[in-house]
C-alpha cells in the first residue's frame, strides 16, 4: 500500500508498505478520504514523520472478530487509539482517555497507524457508520472539519438567540462557523488571513475583525450593543485571540478553547470572577452525539462544499502541504485511491 512520509525538511516521499493485519477489536479500513490537518507543520519544519494523519473515512475491508463492523461497511475513522475500558471511554469521552493503546502491539505489525495511507487500523467501536446518501468526503468532516468544534458548540449550548465570536478562521474555525450557523447563531469572526475571512463571510459570518486592529475589541462591543458576545469559540491558539475572547464575551458568558496553545495569562478577578465568565477546554466530541454529528453534516452539505476547497491524490501530498503553508485554502483532503 502507498503511504506518505516526511524524511527531511520539505521532502515528501510516497513509500510502499505492508497492508496491516487486524487483531482483537481492530479492523482494517481502506482509506477513501484522508482530511489533512496540522501535519503540514511537520513538512514545513522538517520533522521526520513515518506516520501522518489522524482523520479518515473509508470502507472496512477486514476484521479480526465479527461484531460491530464487517467488510464493506462505509465508516468514519475517529482519531486516537483509546483503551475502550476506562470510565472516560465508557462515557463516550474516549478522546480524553489516559490509557491509549499501541495498535502495533495489539496487531503485531508495523503499519496502519497513519491515515495518509491506502489502509489504516482502528478499533471497531471507533468506526462510525456513514449514511447511504453521504459521501466519504462529507462524512470525514466528523473528524476535525466539523468535529473539532462540535463538542464546544454542544457544551456552550449555542442557539438561535446567541451571538458567537469565532477566533482563528483556519479549517477548524471555519468548521466552528458552520456548527454555529447550523444552530441559528449570529457569528462574528476574528482572523488575519483575508482569504479565509472572505470564505467565512460566504459561510454566513456577519463581520470578520482583524486582531491587528487596535480598535478590534471596541468594534466587537459596538457590534453587540456594548455588551460583548454571548459565547466565544477560540480556534487559533494565539494569546491575542484568546484574550479577545475573554474580554469580548459578555458577563456570565462562556468561552471554549479549541485551538491548541501554551501559556496564557488571565487576571482571575477582573477577567473571570467579576465577569462571571466560564472557560472550557474542548477537544472533539462525545460519542453519544454521533447521530447528531451525522445529521449536522447532512444538513450542511452546501456549506461543507465551500469548506472543502481542495482535494489531491496521495501522490500530490507535497503540493497539498505547500498550499496549506500559504493559507489560501479551507479544509484540504487527500484521496489515497485517486
Ligand atoms: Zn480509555
Ligand atoms: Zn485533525
Amino acid at each position: 500500500m502507498k503511504t506518505v512520509i516526511i524524511k527531511a525538511q520539505r521532502r515528501v516521499e510516497i513509500v510502499d508498505e505492508d497492508v496491516p493485519k487486524p487483531k482483537g477489536d481492530f479492523a482494517v479500513v481502506k482509506v477513501r478520504t484522508a482530511p489533512m490537518c496540522t501535519e503540514f507543520y511537520r513538512y514545513r519544519d522538517g520533522t521526520e514523520s513515518l506516520c501522518l494523519g489522524h482523520e479518515a473515512a473509508g470502507e472496512v475491508v477486514e476484521v479480526a472478530r465479527p461484531g460491530r463492523v464487517r467488510a464493506g461497511d462505509r465508516v468514519v475513522v475517529m482519531p486516537q487509539f483509546p483503551c475502550g475500558a476506562c470510565e472516560l471511554c465508557r462515557q463516550g469521552d474516549y478522546i480524553h482517555c489516559e490509557h491509549v493503546v499501541d495498535p502495533y502491539k495489539v496487531c503485531g505489525g508495523t503499519t496502519g497507524k497513519a491515515t495518509y495511507s491506502q489502509y489504516t487500523l482502528k478499533q471497531d467501536w471507533l468506526l462510525l457508520p456513514i449514511p447511504d446518501a453521504m459521501t466519504y468526503d462529507q462524512a470525514s468532516m466528523a473528524c476535525c472539519g466539523l468535529g473539532a468544534s462540535f463538542g464546544a458548540v454542544r457544551t456552550l449550548g449555542i442557539g438561535a438567540s446567541d451571538t458567537v465570536l469565532v477566533t482563528g478562521l483556519g479549517p477548524v474555525g471555519l468548521g466552528a462557523v458552520i456548527n454555529c450557523r447550523s444552530r441559528g447563531a449570529r457569528v462574528i469572526g476574528l482572523a488575519r488571513n483575508r482569504w479565509r475571512a472572505k470564505l467565512a463571510m460566504e459561510l454566513g459570518v456577519e463581520a470578520v475583525l482583524d486582531p491587528d486592529d487596535e480598535g478590534c475589541l471596541s468594534r466587537l462591543k459596538a457590534l453587540t450593543g456594548g455588551r460583548g458576545v454571548d459565547q466565544a469559540v477560540e480556534c487559533s491558539g494565539g494569546a491575542r485571540y484568546q484574550l479577545l475572547c475573554i474580554h469580548g464575551t459578555r458577563r456570565k458568558g462562556a468561552v471554549a478553547f479549541v485551538g491548541e496553545s501554551k501559556e496564557l495569562t488571565v487576571r482571575v478577578s477582573d477577567d473571570l470572577i467579576r465577569n462571571g465568565l466560564t472557560l472550557y477546554g474542548s477537544w472533539h466530541w462525545n460519542l453519544k452525539d454521533a447521530p447528531l454529528m451525522m445529521e449536522t453534516i447532512a444538513a450542511n452539505a452546501s456549506a461543507i462544499a465551500k469548506l472543502v476547497t481542495h482535494t489531491f491524490p496521495l501522490a500530490d501530498a507535497e503540493e497539498a502541504f505547500k498550499l496549506q503553508m500559504g493559507g489560501e485554502c479551507g479544509k484540504v483532503l487527500l484521496h489515497p485511491w485517486a
